[in-house]
């Protein structure tokens, strides 16, 4: 059996003038993904569908579980070559009738003719395919309005195609698309979930991690970097930036009030993080927050750390529960690396009683006991980063 897979594009079909772009964009993401695949892969694009052959020596299980994470794709379906004609269509459909049909008890069959010069209409190919299914398949029922299985014939300019149901794709638009973000990384739930939900949209992402050595750990670091590892399967090469936030850290503990000292850090978090996006090209900042999940999330301490932001701040987690962040975070495969228990440098310094609702002026009476510029500076010098992907 010479089986392709037909990546069925999702909402950049409607993208009208730009449409051409969004493809191209698309395709080299799919190509990206497939670079370390076993085998050749041949690309042929049509009616708002790539269609992959691959070579023989290909290998197509790992080929098919790739092309699944590619954002663009809305579907996904492993499918069969025929040529062109009628007598083909048929006998690759009886050889291959257990394969299409699963373990599906009712089926139907559609056909798509998109070359419209080919001799039958529609519901004549569906007519003869599905005679051809009850002929080697006796025990299935054929059920128009609601079957387990439909088997969709599709006539296209240079070849014909049966495949099955299909799988759903990754969806949202290909990445690089929307442009760049820049991630704040912790190695909690939530960050890998926002950076994931952004490079959905589209956006190209790299990451910022802070430490603060020596009271976080390499162990903790390793981890933010399995983390970033798993998001770069489906947003492609990320440059991971590591930060230390020691001065800053124990100069706040010396200096500040104790209830403000989050508040006061994630500023320095944000004030860096904006510094980093801007010198490498990222247009927005994305956090994995969520409103009210603590006291550093509530909508006045949102607000003090958007004032010293220099780009927007992007939060997609911002009105999920946690437990739709932990059933996200489990389907990205991120969830069990992210409940190692390693220290975040946010939980090195946490105050008893921090601030829930901060007051603007008593934050820059702090700040102003501090050379936040040079502090910036200065952490901002410690800057080292990796490519992953
Ligand atoms: P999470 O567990 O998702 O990563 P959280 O629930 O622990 O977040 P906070 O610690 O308040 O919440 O952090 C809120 C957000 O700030 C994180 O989602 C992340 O985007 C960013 N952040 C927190 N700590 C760090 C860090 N050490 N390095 C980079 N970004 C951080
Ligand atoms: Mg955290």
């Amino acid at each position: 059996m010479k089986e392709v897979l037909l990546l069925k594009y999702g909402e950049i079909v409607l993208k009208g003038l730009n449409r051409g772009y969004f493809n191209s964009v698309l395709e080299s993401r799919v190509k990206r993904a497939l670079k370390n695949v076993q085998g050749e892969f041949y690309y042929d694009y049509a009616q708002s569908t790539l269609c992959i052959t691959p070579s023989d020596d290909a290998d197509i299980d790992a080929a098919y579980e790739r092309v699944k994470k590619v954002f663009g794709v809305a579907t996904v379906c492993r499918g069969i070559a025929c040529e062109k004609d009628m007598d083909d269509i048929q006998s690759k459909l009886a050889e291959n009738v257990d394969f299409l049909l699963g373990n599906a008890k009712t089926f139907k069959c559609d056909a798509k003719r998109s070359d419209k010069k080919f001799p039958l209409k529609s519901p004549e190919i569906c007519a003869i395919c599905g005679g051809t299914v009850l002929e080697n398949r006796p025990d299935m029922k054929v059920d128009v309005i609601n079957p387990e299985r439909v088997i969709t014939i599709e006539i296209r300019d240079r070849q014909a195609f049966i495949h099955g149901n299909g799988e759903k794709g990754a969806g949202g638009v290909p990445v690089g698309s929307s442009g760049r973000a820049m991630l704040m990384l912790s190695g909690g739930i939530d960050s890998p979930v926002a950076g994931h939900m952004i490079a959905r949209r589209g956006a190209a992402i790299d990451a910022v991690y802070f430490e603060t050595p020596p009271y976080t750990g390499e162990a903790a670091a390793m981890k933010v970097q399995t983390l970033a590892e798993k998001l770069t399967e489906y947003c492609g090469e990320i440059y991971l930036h590591s930060v230390s936030l020691t001065e800053i850290q124990e100069t706040l503990v010396s200096t500040c009030k104790e209830r403000l000292f989050t508040l006061l850090l994630r500023r320095f978090m944000v004030r860096c993080a904006s510094k980093i996006a801007k010198k490498y090209g990222a247009g927005c900042l994305i956090t994995g927050e969520s409103l009210a999940q603590v006291a550093s999330q509530t909508m006045l301490a949102l607000g003090v750390t958007d004032a010293v932001s220099e780009l927007p701040i992007l939060r997609p987690c911002i009105g999920l529960d946690k437990e739709e962040i932990v059933v996200r975070a489990r389907e990205i495969g991120t969830f069990e690396t992210s409940i190692l228990p390693y220290e975040d440098c946010c939980t090195v310094f946490t105050p008893k009683h921090p601030d829930t609702r901060p007051d603007m002026a008593e934050i820059l009476e702090e700040e102003a006991k501090l050379d936040v510029d040079a502090l910036v500076e200065r952490a901002l010098a410690t800057d080292r980063f990796i490519k992953l992907g």
